[in-house]
């Protein structure tokens, strides 16, 4: 197939199928046209990289030159940059072809896509249920058959949750691997940019071409970068897998724990040895990320004032009253609320006894992370504690959302990476099996999964 016809089928496919899934919020149907036609000239010279002509979707996070970047808020919803994300501009490097942009959480604060100004996205598996968030959109597209691959961001979670509800490979890799430039900030700490593709090895050949060093990021790391699919097919032989006790506890479904036993015995029969660690910090993680994240986003989303870009109030009266009714305005009631948790968290008097103190637990997890490493090259558990769940079950209860990324945000502290592959289904839904590596080792944690699939 020309990259023409490949992108044409997927358009044809979004038009007639994404009503049921709600997962673009933008169709780029000439853009994407055009650069198939691009990516057919390159192919036709003898381009040999395995993204030339290649769709797919980006996650509405990701601002690009001339094309709305909503990032799941009203308060956006008439943005257009005018530039493109480091990782869009080097994703089409590559020959990538856009399809559209995918629905996401507002401001990617969300477990579910139900924080979207744009509605909630439903899961391709069982559309009573969600997706995960806040990528739910790049999860539905992916698992909808919709594009071969999306990009997406986890700032605590939302690649992996949603590839753990929607039985596809999701990674985040290590923070400063990919560059944030041009990705809307939530907590400029934790966030970290990433793939949701259907198998190990696409994820591999998107990651490939989207990490880069970029000096427009200040926290971008300058690593060389690799080529991920080299080492896809090496030997697992004498591979030390950490097994951590807290990931096996108390609220984890029976049923995925099998599930992911089976999974370890299997990578044993590789030549794999299991090893049993500890993580004592581990139930530190959601509260001390509860304070860090939204201290972050209290400070990023300031910016969104009325004054600059997005939103504006009609008629202010005077420039508080500008601030005042665009921010009541535009903003959703889960951002708001974070908002006001940052607020106070890092206000005078608390600052010590919360944000402060919340940094001492983040260094006490990345300690645990750090000595466990010592003993095993990755360390494997769960994603999630359960399946996807229906709309509005966890509605009215922000703590029972914010314990969706139980198992995933202590990585986002450490700033290491993850990975989450399919190992089974519950209730005829799929969950996925969690893969943690050191720093850097996104090659590794690929050929782990690589090997499973
Ligand atoms: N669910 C978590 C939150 O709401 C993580 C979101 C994310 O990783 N962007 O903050």
């Amino acid at each position: 197939y020309t990259s023409v016809e490949l992108t044409q089928h997927f358009l044809n496919r979004i038009k007639n199928l994404d009503s049921q899934y709600n997962s673009f919020v933008s169709i780029t149907e000439e853009i994407a046209l055009a650069q198939a036609k691009e990516a057919d000239e390159r192919l036709a010279k003898g381009d040999a990289n395995p993204l030339c002509g290649i769709p797919i979707a980006h996650k509405d996070i990701f601002c690009t030159n001339g094309v709305r970047t909503a990032c799941g808020s009203k308060m956006l919803d008439n943005f257009i940059p005018p530039y493109d994300a480091t990782v869009v501009e080097n994703l089409r490097a590559a020959g990538a072809v856009m399809l559209g942009k995918v629905n996401m959480d507002e401001f990617a604060m969300g477990s579910s896509n139900e924080t979207s100004f744009y509605g909630p996205v439903k899961n391709p598996w069982d559309t009573d249920c969600v997706p995960g968030g806040s990528s739910g959109g790049s999860a539905a597209a992916v698992a909808g058959l919709l594009a071969p691959g999306a990009t997406a961001t986890d700032t605590g979670g939302s690649i992996r949750q949603p590839a753990s509800h929607c039985g596809l490979t999701g990674i985040k890799p290590t923070y400063g691997r990919v560059s944030r430039w041009g990705m809307i900030a939530f907590a400029s700490s934790l966030d970290q940019a990433g793939v949701l593709t259907r198998s190990a090895e696409d994820a591999a050949i998107m990651l490939s071409a989207m990490a880069s060093y970029d000096d427009k990021d200040s926290t971008c790391i300058n690593q060389p970068t690799e080529d991920y699919t080299a080492t896809l097919g090496n030997s697992l032989d004498g591979l030390r897998i950490g097994v951590p006790k807290e990931y096996f506890g108390e609220g984890l479904r029976p049923e995925i724990a099998e599930h992911v036993r089976t999974a370890l015995k299997w990578y044993e029969g590789q030549g794999a040895t299991l090893v049993d660690i500890e993580l004592p910090h581990t139930h530190l993680s959601v509260p001390a990320y509860y304070v860090i994240a939204p201290a972050e986003c209290s400070a990023n989303l300031s910016r969104f004032d009325g004054v600059r870009y997005g939103h504006r109030c009609d008629d202010p009266k005077d420039l508080n009253d500008l601030y005042k009714r665009t921010r009541a305005e535009g903003f959703g009631d889960e951002v708001k609320r974070r908002i006001l948790v940052g607020t106070y968290a890092l206000s005078a008097g608390y600052y010590d006894a919360y944000y402060r103190k919340a940094m001492k637990v983040r260094r006490l997890i990345k300690q645990d992370f750090d000595q466990a490493f010592e003993k095993v090259d990755v360390i494997m558990g769960p994603t999630t504690t359960a399946p996807a769940f229906k709309f509005g079950a966890k509605g009215n209860d922000p703590v029972a959302m914010y314990l969706e990324d139980i198992y995933t945000i202590a990585t986002n502290l450490a700033g290491l990476p993850g990975l989450s592959i399919p190992c089974g289904l519950v209730d005829e839904k799929p969950v996925g099996l969690q893969v943690i590596g050191k720093a850097f080792d996104e090659g590794k944690l690929l050929n782990v999964a690589h090997q499973y699939q």
